[in-house]
């Protein structure tokens, strides 16, 4: 099968859209600067702070930000937070470190240990048998915690994240099924419901890239990406999630991009009901904006590792 603006070898076909390499390279980066438009992700005057981990969705948003900031000659940094999950984070750093020193990006990183005095791997075992929580759960809260409060330290005006389209579909459907319609409202392109001055907007670029156009465009480009998932993903939720979906896309292609078409409709009308819903103050510990009295941060800090 060939392309279909070319004669090249199509090595892309989806939805009766088939591409060469060099015609699906301009597809993926052209949608990516199109998402970034279209949503005012990134504009003239801001600071830019890319979430990076080493994954293939962090080195892809990573690459597409620094081709767009470049361009448009916008500051722009990369931020690593490492949670502290041997064999699998410490890889995934030292790709990170590599591909930012060969293009040149400045990288922060910070980690679990300096911020809470422990591991992720120190605390798993405890989150799962005392508070009956899942590793994704405690990691995904301190990970969102240390990005903001990096990022707002290091004066960032925007958070990138690597989010894509399978991301913001699981998303979705995880918090349909448990019944968390509020949070469905904080998702789309732009994070956040009740925006405040201690939290730094979180962006998706990669918001219409899938997961399978992201794996290939990392593998095109000949970037070194550890293909490996942490260890802890088959305990969450989600991952029951992702595979539910795949199975469906695999049955039903479209079915992912159908989802995040339909739920950007719904979307104004979420964030209508529930704007303001959520009454915010001040974490008594921390500083940080929070719903109660305490930030879940800190109530993890308290309930693990003091
Ligand atoms: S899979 Fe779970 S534990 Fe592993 S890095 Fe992601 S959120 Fe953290
Ligand atoms: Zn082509
Ligand atoms: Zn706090």
């Amino acid at each position: 099968m060939n392309c279909l603006k070319c004669e090249q070898k199509a090595v892309y076909d989806h939805l009766g859209l088939r591409l060469c390499k060099d015609h699906f390279l301009r597809y993926f980066e052209k949608k990516v600067a199109d998402t970034i438009k279209k949503y005012d992700l990134i504009s003239e005057g801001d600071k830019i702070c890319v979430a990076a981990s080493g994954g293939k969705d962090s080195l892809a948003v990573l690459y597409c930000t620094m081709l767009y900031c470049r361009k448009y000659k916008i500051e722009f940094f990369a931020l690593a937070i490492d949670e502290g999950i041997k064999g699998y984070r410490d890889h995934t750093l030292d790709d990170l470190r590599a591909f930012c020193k060969e293009h040149d990006i400045r990288l922060h990183i910070t980690s679990f240990k300096e911020n809470h005095g422990s591991t992720l791997d120190d605390i798993r075992e405890k989150a799962m048998k005392k508070l009956n929580k899942k590793p994704c759960t405690v990691c995904g809260i301190l990970r969102r915690t240390d990005l903001n409060r990096a990022a707002r330290k290091l004066e960032a005006t925007k958070l990138v994240t690597g989010h894509n389209l399978d991301d913001e579909s699981q998303s979705f459907m995880m918090n349909s099924l448990l019944g968390n319609m509020g949070h469905n409202a904080s998702l789309g392109p732009i994070t956040g419901l009740n925006l405040n001055e201690k939290f730094v907007p979180r962006v998706k670029p990669l918001y219409f890239v899938s997961e399978k156009e992201t794996r290939l465009y990392t593998f095109l480009k000949g970037f070194k990406v550890n293909f490996a998932e942490c260890p802890n993903i088959h305990l969450s939720y989600r991952s029951v999630i992702r595979d539910k979906l795949n199975e469906l896309e695999e049955r039903y292609p479209g079915t992912k991009n159908g989802m995040v078409n339909g739920f950007l409709e719904i979307l104004p009308l979420l964030k209508e009901k529930y704007k303001g819903k959520k009454a915010f103050s001040y974490c008594e510990k921390c500083g940080d904006a929070c719903s109660g009295k305490i930030c879940n941060a800190c109530r993890l800090e308290s309930e693990l590792i003091q």
